[in-house]
């Protein structure tokens, strides 16, 4: 009886041991995220910060069109409690291939360990009638490079931090702290730390949105304090560059450049000959200073139309991990605000 009584206690204290370890283990354990693309990745590990580990598909320097959907993919799909894509067709070649590989029920579309960061941003070029092959690779629902614009770097981190607080809720403080801050710092490379303390980020974006901005700064006598990318990047407003692929629609919206002619005649479509021809004619009589290309497209069009016209070639990363400076969003941003702000004034 005494020893039965003395075993009890010892396997009653045993298990309640290992209660407490799986509880200490369950505190400690952080959400796995997988991304598609290493953009999503660098914000979803600014909002989530300790509490996630967060993994990529793509890598910042290939094409994000196309992606091989590898078993080490699904793999690492197989575990994820959230599964981020950019959305608007852009892994569409790749995702349901991978989702449905990882046996993952948590992350399938519609579930909430699925998140489309597309959902609040501001697209760009949705086409008004129906898409067609013949007009090359254009998406349907707006073109899906939209990381490009600080301004849906900023809605998408707040879609994240949403999300996460919904699989987390004890962690929720934390991400809306990191969100804030991750939002402060973009705000301040944006406008210039001066001009976003004194006015506030979410008030300077309604009016950068509105187009008010310039004229408020004159009138309150703060274009001085004007500084960040914002600032680089007014000199260049107007210019006219030319791109190899549709990839930087919404940066060149939000700074005011214009691109005259791409190097590829349809979206995804090689540049040809005669194409070609035309984008040397358009980069003469429109006076185009420079052709932007990411590292992912092989340059030789771009030399070839700069050798025949004198335009200067700017290879710069779209993503994070494109090029070893781009370490994350902002620096990103602050690449390629510096590839184009120096080439522009060389
Ligand atoms: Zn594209």
């Amino acid at each position: 009886m005494k020893y039965t009584r003395i075993l009890c206690t010892i396997l009653a204290m045993l298990a309640s041991a290992a209660a407490g370890t799986a509880l200490a283990a369950a505190k400690t354990e952080k959400l796995q995220i997988v991304t598609t693309t290493t953009d999503l990745k660098a914000i979803a590990q600014a909002v989530g910060g300790e509490k996630v580990s967060v993994t990529s598909i793509a890598t910042g320097y290939e094409n994000p069109h196309y992606v091989q959907a590898k078993p080490s993919f699904m793999m690492l799909a197989r575990k994820a409690d959230l599964w981020i894509r950019v959305g608007l067709e852009l892994e569409i070649g790749y995702e349901e291939l991978i989702i449905d590989g990882s046996r993952n029920r948590n992350i399938r579309i519609g579930k909430p360990g699925h998140l489309d960061a597309s959902e609040k941003v501001l697209r760009l070029e949705v086409p008004k009638t129906r898409v067609t092959r013949e007009l090359g690779d254009v998406h349907p629902q707006g073109n899906p490079h939209y990381w490009l614009d600080p301004l849906n770097a900023r809605i998408v981190a707040a879609s994240i931090a949403r999300r996460l607080s919904k699989l987390a809720p004890e962690n929720t403080e934390a991400f809306e702290k990191n969100l804030a801050a991750f939002q402060n710092a973009l705000d301040e490379r944006m406008f210039g730390a001066v001009l976003a303390r004194k006015v506030g980020g979410g008030k300077l974006w309604a009016m950068e949105l509105k187009g008010t901005l310039q004229e408020y700064l004159i009138a309150r006598k703060l274009t001085n304090d004007l500084g960040g990318w914002s600032a680089a990047m007014r000199p260049l407003r107007g210019s006219k560059i030319i791109t190899h692929h549709r990839s930087w629609s919404y940066f060149v919206n939000r700074f005011g450049l214009i691109v005259a002619v791409e190097l590829e005649p349809k979206p995804g479509v090689p540049p040809s000959g005669a194409h070609l021809l035309k984008v040397m004619s358009r980069a003469k009589a429109e006076g185009v200073g420079l052709i932007l290309l990411e590292p992912a497209y092989n340059r030789k069009a771009a030399d070839l139309v700069a050798k025949k016209t004198g335009v200067t070639v700017v290879v710069c990363a779209i993503s994070v991990g494109g090029q070893k400076e781009a370490v994350d969003y902002l620096a990103l941003i602050d690449l390629i605000v510096d590839r184009i702000s120096k080439a522009a004034t060389k």
